[in-house]
This record gives structure tokens, sequence and C-alpha cells, in this order.
């Protein structure tokens, strides 16, 4: 019989998950806050709990899907956890990641902690992967598992691992979202089209992967030689950026930061360097 999951926290996440282990056959039981949610699961087969302790007591594994952590001290604060195991696909910092798996240890649960890298409609096809990490032996156990949600790529035993990753990705995420919002602001102030202007927004994203291998040899011998892109040339250009932008009637906080990110690396003396070395910049603000 296929392993019995139960899953914590019906948001368009939750019921992502809920429907991809049911469609692979996992009795699946489901809980959530606010009633009403679990409807389309329970006619989809799910078996809906009463409440947060028979939803946990259902399921040697429960995953958790909610807001941030502490909606899942709040919902489990009085439950009996010995002997689960507790996977959390939520958002939180990499800090509130370790608080948990030592508060879960406590009760005599197992702790893995996740980080979903795609929107809810992709859940359970070819194109979801998920960050874990925790507990190494409960994750073997139950990779299969979770790998009808998407593809699982265990980071380590460091429960923090896997939010770091997340907030990684994410970070990138949404500057680059941002930034297509500010350049596409930028032409739009003489009329161009968000359509007009896609297609060499897409072809700057798509060129972007091709910087980075030679980028990380930079970042991780420590050597930044100014052979192409110098922090000078590109402090320079980022300041155009910034006139533009101004010049355009446009919030300047977004080139503004990148900005200051090149002159601060020129003040430490990195300006006939590569733009890489702004990573000393970054880490040592
Ligand atoms: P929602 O905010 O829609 O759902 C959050 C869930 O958390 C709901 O079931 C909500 O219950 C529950 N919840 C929040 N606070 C509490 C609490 N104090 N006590 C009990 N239940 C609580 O989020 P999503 O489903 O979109 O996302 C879930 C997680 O997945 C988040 O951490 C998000 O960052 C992450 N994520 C989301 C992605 C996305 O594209 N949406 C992509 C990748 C990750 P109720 O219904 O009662 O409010």
């Amino acid at each position: 019989m296929s392993t019995p999951v139960t899953v914590l926290g019906l948001g368009p996440m939750g019921r992502g998950m809920a429907r991809a282990l049911l469609a692979a056959g996992h009795p699946t039981t489901v809980w959530n806050r606010t009633p009403g949610r679990a409807d389309e699961l329970v006619t989809a087969g799910a078996v809906p709990a009463g409440s947060p302790g028979a939803a946990v007591a259902a399921s040697p594994l429960t995953i958790l899907s909610l807001t941030d952590y502490q909606a899942m001290y709040d919902i489990l604060g009085d439950v009996d956890l010995a002997g689960r195991v507790l996977v959390n696909l939520s958002s939180d910092t990499p800090e509130r990641t370790r608080e948990a798996a030592t508060w879960a240890a406590g009760r005599g649960a197992r702790f893995v902690a996740g980080g979903v890298m795609v929107p809810a409609p992709l859940l359970g096809t070819d194109a979801a992967y998920v960050y874990y990490s925790g507990d190494e032996a409960a994750f073997d156990e139950y990779a299969g598992v979770l790998a009808r949600i998407g593809r699982p790529h265990r980071l380590g035993p460091d429960p923090a691992l896997a939010q770091l990753y997340y907030q990684a990705n994410l970070d990138m995420f949404l500057t680059a979202l941002a930034g297509y919002l500010h350049a596409t602001a930028l032409v739009g102030s003489a009329g161009v089209s968000a359509a007009e202007f896609a297609p060499w927004a897409a072809d700057l994203f798509d060129s972007l992967s091709a910087y980075l291998p030679a980028a990380a040899g930079h970042i991780d011998s420590g050597e930044h030689p100014g052979t192409l892109s110098t922090v000078r040339m590109m402090g320079a250009t980022a300041d155009h950026v910034v006139g533009a932008s101004d010049a355009a009637g446009l919030h300047t906080g977004l080139p503004a930061a990148v900005r200051d990110l090149y002159d601060r690396a020129v003040a430490a003396g990195h300006a006939t360097d590569n733009w890489t070395s702004l990573i000393d910049v970054i880490r040592t603000p």
C-alpha cells in the first residue's frame, strides 16, 4: 500500500501538494485552519481531519505548507508528535528553520525542511523541484513520496540549508523581476509598450546565465581580473541608469542601490577590478 500522508495547510501550494499525492495513489489526510478549503480535495478522495492532532495521527509523514514557521507552532503546539516525520515546506528564515528542527526533536519528531521552487500549478509536474535539508534518514525514507510533489534535491543535514537555497533563489528572482519592471517603466516613459519591450528583456535574461561560470570562478578564487567589465566602467553605467530614471520621473531606489554597490567598490579600491569584486562589498557592508 502507498504511504499515507497528511498535509497541513491548504493554500494554493498545500492544495497542489495534496492533489499530486492523491493522483499518485497516496491515502491523503488534510486539515486547514479555515474550513472549506479541503472541499475540492475531499471530493478527489482526501480524508478531512477534525483537528491537527487527528491529522498528524493519521499518517507517519506530515507535510506542512503554511505562511511561515510560526503557523506550525500555532497548529502543532499541543499535538503529540512522537515518532512522526514533519516535512515543512513553508517559507521562513534559515535560523527559524534550525530552531524548528530543535523544537521538533524535543517533541520526539524527525524534521526535514524544504523550499519549493515552483508555483502551485506546476506542483507534481516535471518542472517542479524542491530543496530539502535536515534529518537525512527521514528524508531517504520518504524521498519517493516527496518526489510526487517535485524532484527532490537533498542538500545535507543542516536544516537551514533548504531555506538558504530557497531565499537565495528568491533573492535573484525578486530582484530580477523588479529590474524588469523598472526597465519597462523606463522605456515606457518614451511611449514604448511592455509588449514591444518584452522580447528585448527576454534576450537579456536568456543571455545572463552565460556569465555565471566565469563569475563563479572569480568569486571562488577571490581573483577579479579587470580585463573586460571593470567596476569603474560598470559603475559609470549604473550612474547613467539612475540619471535616465530620474529624468524619466521614475522611482530611483532600485538603480540607486545598484550604483551604491559600485560606489562602495570603487571606494574600497576595486575600480580596475572585474565587476565580480562587488561581492566583497556585499559580504562586508
Ligand atoms: P497561503 O498564504 O495561501 O496559505 C497559507 C496557509 O497557511 C493557509 O492554509 C493558511 O490557513 C495557513 N496559515 C497561515 N497562518 C496560520 C496560522 N497561524 N495557523 C494556522 N494556519 C495558518 O500560501 P501558499 O499556499 O501560496 O504558500 C504556502 C507556502 O509556500 C508559503 O510559505 C509560501 O511562501 C511558499 N511558496 C509559495 C509559492 C507560491 O507560488 N504560492 C511558491 C513556492 C513556495 P488559512 O486558510 O486558515 O488562512
